[in-house]
């Protein structure tokens, strides 16, 4: 290091050549500023600007950041010629942050006194912008105190490995303090008008510090906002699932974070787990809850799979923290919106259907009307043929057949008059747990007969009910009667009663067979069945919707294959 020569700052009247060699320092510093570089990689560039401009040994940078105070320094002449570290910074007399490192030793105490403007600038070793200098750190320094002016002597010998040493305070972004630390292994390295000069480029520094922020600010945002933009785009494709949203976005993640090679993500949500290749629990993450609704439904975490150089502020940014909340409120958006489109699609289903199901009651009510009169006459002829004495065994047998065909005929018709509706409705004040006694009544002994049990579990404090007794009789008796038949082996019949809020609920339940779910699409529709010609008409469910539907009720179902059926029905109580 010996060889190496001071250069010849002090311009001794030659202002040309320090204009010159200030303004492509403070360029070059403005200009590493501006390019966007990582937070070690910045500030190595500028140390080692300052360190080639001084020709010092070593340079040293701090500053107050978020709370924190960053310390990095360039030694070539060590092991690991740069570092940056991140500590908890000292606090002066009136408990303010300042750029210096706890230990309370001489240098320490001196780049406090340096922050806290507390230098007599009439000293020889300072300068009158506040700055400190001295070619011999071996010495006993008196450096005053120039804020209370008592010229109270502190005395300070800093010792150490560099003899030469500047200390210059510097601000940036207003309010933040930092301070710049020149130091040479030589002594007297440094004279009044290098210190002069490097006061100017602690200043330009400061600018460039707050640019680089800015960028970097920036930079964070532009990813957010590709990320949140991109989100959006894969939530807004048609026919685009949930859960292939879900993965697309947790792919799209890493991209959004610092290091987007060793970064992996995961989406939980309601039980399933969304993920990129890499990622694996026990990583140090960055996580955020899922909220929809008040209801948290899940969340995510973002986490490096290697261990990220902890010289830049800990895994993650503050920036990034601010981007992982921000993307679980969209996916709740996202969420939110998705639940409330299938909840619409339900609706406008089920409107569908009634809708379908009214079209077809119409059409029945007209056929029915239609075959009333051929059937009457049939029924009639028949009924006067069979009056004939002379007739034969085998006529009047036949002759039978036709009568009991016909009133068959005449019943199916009588309902599908009346899941058309067209049958008039005859309401009034009701008590629904009474209906239920009373129809159940007849139903007892084919109960027992099949060997199902029957229970009933009827709300004492029902409240009457304006509605046509004899429909909910056969709504009771329809579903009732599908209940006995989907149990041939014998099995639980449950018939319940409650009341909720405005509605009166009443369910009818069995262990039975059950259905699927292509059979449960069809049940309310007229004459589906499953069931044989002499068992079913496919007409009980079709008017046990009719009914409900013309009572301003509904009428759910839930059921599995070999788990049994609920028929659940809801009447309002106005
Ligand atoms: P039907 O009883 O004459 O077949 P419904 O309209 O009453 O006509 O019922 C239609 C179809 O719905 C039945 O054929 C049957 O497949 C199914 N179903 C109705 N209730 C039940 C039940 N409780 N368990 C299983 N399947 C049922
Ligand atoms: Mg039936």
């Amino acid at each position: 290091m010996d060889e190496k020569q001071p250069i010849p700052i002090d311009s001794g009247g030659d202002d040309r050549g320090w204009e010159k060699r200030f303004s492509v320092l403070s360029r070059k510093i403005l200009g590493g500023a501006n390019r966007g570089h990582s937070r070690s990689t910045f500030f190595k560039s500028m140390l080692q600007m300052l360190h080639d401009a001084s020709q010092c040994d070593a340079v040293e940078l701090r500053l107050i950041e978020m709370g924190r105070l960053q310390h990095c320094e360039l030694n070539p002449n060590t092991e690991r010629a740069f570092r940056l570290i991140l500590l908890p910074p000292r606090r002066n007399p009136v408990d303010e942050l300042i750029p210096c490192i706890g230990q309370d030793n001489a240098k320490e105490q001196l780049c406090q006194f340096v922050v806290d403007g507390c230098i007599d600038t009439s000293r020889p070793f300072h300068t009158t912008y506040g700055s400190f200098w001295t070619g011999d750190t071996s010495q006993t320094i008196d450096i005053g105190d120039g804020r209370t002016q008592t010229s109270k002597k502190r005395k300070l010998r800093i010792g150490g490995n560099f003899p030469s040493l500047v200390v210059i305070p510097f601000s940036f972004e207003g309010e933040n303090r930092g301070l710049l630390l020149l130091k040479s292994k030589r002594i007297d390295f440094f004279s009044r008008a290098d210190v002069k000069y490097f006061e100017e480029i602690a200043q330009i520094l400061g600018v460039a510090i707050a640019h680089w922020r800015a960028q970097i600010a920036l930079q964070e945002r532009v990813k957010e906002l590709t990320c949140l933009c991109e989100m959006a785009n894969i939530a807004g494709r048609p026919e685009i699932s949930l859960p292939e949203i879900l993965q697309e976005t947790v792919e799209l993640l890493p991209k959004a974070w610092r290091f987007p090679d060793i970064a992996a993500a995961r989406i939980m949500c309601d039980g399933i787990t969304y993920k990129t290749p890499e990622f694996r629990g026990g990583l140090q993450s960055l996580y955020a809850g899922i909220i929809v609704n008040e209801k948290k439904r899940g969340g995510i975490d973002v986490a490096y799979i290697r261990k990220v150089r902890e010289y830049d502020e800990g895994p993650f940014l503050k920036e990034e923290r601010n981007l992982i909340d921000a993307i679980a409120d969209e996916v709740a958006v996202i969420i939110q919106r998705r639940e409330a489109e299938e909840e619409k699609e339900k609706l406008e289903e089920q409107l569908r259907h009634a809708d379908r199901l009214a079209t077809i009651g119409q059409l029945a009510a007209g056929v029915a009307h239609e075959l009333n009169e051929p059937l009457a006459n049939i029924l009639g002829f028949a009924q006067l043929v069979s009056r004939d004495p002379e007739k034969s065994e085998t006529i009047s047998k036949d002759i039978d057949k036709i009568i009991a065909a016909s009133l068959h005929a005449r019943t199916i018709i009588e309902r599908l008059n009346l899941f058309a509706r067209q049958s008039p409705q005859k309401k009034g004040l009701v008590n629904l747990n009474r209906v239920i006694n009373e129809g159940l009544y007849f139903l007892e002994s084919r109960c027992t007969k099949a060997g199902i049990e029957m229970l009933r579990i009827l709300d004492p404090d029902l409240p009457e009910i304006i509605v046509d007794q004899g429909q909910m009789y056969q709504v009771l008796v329809n579903l009732v009667v599908n209940a006995i038949q989907a149990m041939p082996e014998g099995g639980t019949l449950t018939i319940r009663t409650t009341r909720r809020d405005e509605q009166i609920g009443f369910s009818v339940e069995d262990t039975g067979v059950g259905m699927d779910d292509e059979v449960i699409k069809k049940i309310f529709v007229p004459f589906f069945t499953t069931k044989d010609v002499n068992e079913g008409t496919g007409l009980g469910l079709a008017v046990v919707h009719g009914i409900v539907s013309s009572h301003g009720g509904e009428i759910t179902v839930e059921s599995n294959p070999g788990s049994g059926t609920i028929f659940n029905v809801s009447l309002p109580l106005n």
